[in-house]
Parts: structure tokens; sequence; C-alpha cells
């Protein structure tokens, strides 16, 4: 991982570079990832004040729940962020990284509500509910 990665929307009206070190990813498959994103979310996560935006007029928030906004591209639909409200971080999907190589995987959550059409067959572990640090919604 280098000091500073980059990424943005697939439009490329929103982009942000991250400053220093980005958590494992956590990957959620709870039913409010499930709608999103089309199957489950994959995130990193970084500290409000190493994260520079551009473009930050064209996200658009949608509040899923009371506790966390999610940020995604209002032109293209990309989706980009999940930012907990009392929390000065942002959750930064995965897939949004210009190099997403310089990430590393950590963990899955909310494994209980998922799909079964699907199998989790990396090894990493399983957290039926919330996992270490990372707060959702349940189901
Ligand atoms: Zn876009
Ligand atoms: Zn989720």
């Amino acid at each position: 991982m280098s000091e500073h990665e980059t990424g943005g929307c697939l439009c490329g009206k929103v982009r942000f570079t991250t400053h220093g070190p980005l958590r494992e990813v956590v990957f959620c498959h709870c039913s409010q990832c499930r709608r999103q994103s089309g199957l489950y979310f994959a995130a990193t996560s970084i500290p409000a004040d190493r994260l520079t935006l551009e473009g930050e007029a064209e996200i658009t928030w949608f509040a899923a729940s009371d506790f966390a906004r999610r940020g995604f591209c209002g032109t293209c639909g990309t989706l980009l962020f999940w930012k907990p409200n009392d929390e000065p971080r942002y959750a930064i999907l995965a897939g949004a990284f210009d190099r997403p190589e310089c990430l590393h995987p950590g963990h899955h959550i909310c494994t209980a509500g998922r799909p079964r059409f699907y199998a989790i067959g990396d090894g990493l572990p399983q957290y039926p509910g919330d996992g270490p640090g990372v707060v959702t919604a349940a189901g």
C-alpha cells in the first residue's frame, strides 16, 4: 500500500484520494448492502481527515438507517461511501479504487442473512452479525 491511493466513480465526476493506511476490507452481506450493491458490500475504511474529495457536490447521500448514510454518484450511481453519523470516518467501496489490489481482505459480516445461492469460500473469518469494530444494520 502506498501513501496515497486514488479512486472514483464510473463517470469520473467524483474522485477521491486517501492518505495513509487503509483498513482491511470488510465484506458485508446484510440486506441493505445486498439491495444497494446488487449482492454484497466490500469496503475499506479511513478517518475522515485522511480523505480528500473532488466533486463532493455530485455525491448523493441516502440514510438507509438512523446511524449511517450511503454515498453514491448522483450521475452514474457508483457506490462510493458508507459513513457512520457518529464517527469521523468513511468506509470506501473497494471497487471504487483505481488500484484495488492495494487493499487486503479482512472478514465477512452479517453472513446470517445472506442469500444461500452463493457460498463464502475464501477462508476469511465470518460473523453472523456485526463484526469486530463494525456496527451495521441488523438483517
Ligand atoms: Zn459518477
Ligand atoms: Zn451491510
